[in-house]
């Protein structure tokens, strides 16, 4: 089987950083990765930059692939931005419902990414390549894991080609999802998402908050290790390695690295994976 790899930017907030990402760019390139995936924020000077970005990235003949949520848009406003991507020469997109800021009420036209898959289908035929999110260990604001497998189904059949999962550290969460999609006849591709382990503080923030699970034995080593980032960072590119060793050996259609705008992280489990 042919395995993908691809890596996920975010849209820098100063010229500083754009600097900074364009040299990360240049180094991961050098992997030959099948695309570049950049995030989307909610809120106008955030888009904004997911646009820079992809402009930027489109100017070095580089693949990639905008993700686009739906949330407090309207059809119009995506409608625009398709055409937009579309005569950029833009083929693959990463559609999401994304979270509705505090303070901002309505959800818009659309409430759940599979009605943004149906309207980009209505709206652009199969332009796009779809990929859309999934969940192993389940989305946080899901009824339950019954109800978030219905609700991923639902969204694989209004026209996804591919999903790229949340981060996780537990394969055996992973494996059990796609067998799940099995049984429910998705045949379309789930490729893990790999959160690369550099900052262990920030990573359990954003863990509790996306739902996604640092098991015990590498919460209780990363602690032990306080502020001492080169300890964290050498335990991390060993265990997150040793995941995607298991999810390649186990039949994972490729990886998706969230790389954090850092191109060490994701080389270095890159070189422990031999992938060349
Ligand atoms: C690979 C990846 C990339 C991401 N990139 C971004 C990004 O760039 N920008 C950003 O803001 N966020 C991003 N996110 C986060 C994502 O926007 C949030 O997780 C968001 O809360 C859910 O988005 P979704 O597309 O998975 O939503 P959905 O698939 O709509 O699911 C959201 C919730 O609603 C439930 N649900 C879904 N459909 C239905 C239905 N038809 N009926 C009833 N319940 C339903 C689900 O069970 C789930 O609990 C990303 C996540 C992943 C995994």
């Amino acid at each position: 089987m042919n395995q993908t790899f691809s890596f996920e930017l975010f849209p820098p907030k100063t010229d500083k950083g754009m600097s900074k990402l364009q040299a990360v760019v240049e180094r991961l390139r050098a992997l030959d990765p099948e695309f570049f995936s950049v995030t989307y924020g909610a809120g106008g000077s955030t888009q904004e930059r997911t646009f820079d970005t992809v402009d930027w990235l489109l100017s070095e003949g580089i693949d990639v692939a905008p993700h686009l949520s739906c949330i407090g848009a309207t059809r119009e406003q995506i409608g625009g931005i398709l055409d937009r991507y579309r005569a950029q020469g833009v083929h693959r997109l990463v559609a999401l419902r994304g979270d509705i800021p505090s303070g901002m009420g309505d959800h818009g036209e659309f409430q759940y990414a599979n009605e943004l898959v149906a309207f980009i289908r209505e709206h652009s035929g199969d332009h796009f390549h779809i990929e859309v999110a999934a969940y192993p260990e389940f989305h946080p604001q899901a009824v339950s894991a019954h109800a978030d497998l219905d609700a991923f189904a639902i969204k694989a059949r209004a026209g996804a080609n591919g999903a790229i999962t949340q981060y996780f550290y537990n394969a055996d969460a992973y494996f059990a999802f796609v067998e799940d999609c099995q049984r429910l006849g998705l045949d379309l591709p789930i490729v893990p998402g790999i959160m690369p382990i550099t900052n262990y503080l920030q990573l359990a923030r954003f863990s509790d908050a996306c739902g996604a699970e640092i098991p015990r034995w590498m919460r209780k080593r990363l602690e032990a290790w306080g502020d001492d980032l080169d300890a964290i960072r050498a335990f991390g590119a060993e265990a997150v390695s040793e995941l995607c060793r298991r999810l390649l050996e186990g039949g994972a259609p490729g990886l998706h690295f969230y790389t954090m705008n850092q191109a060490e992280p994701t080389l270095a489990i890159w070189k422990n994976l031999g992938l060349g």
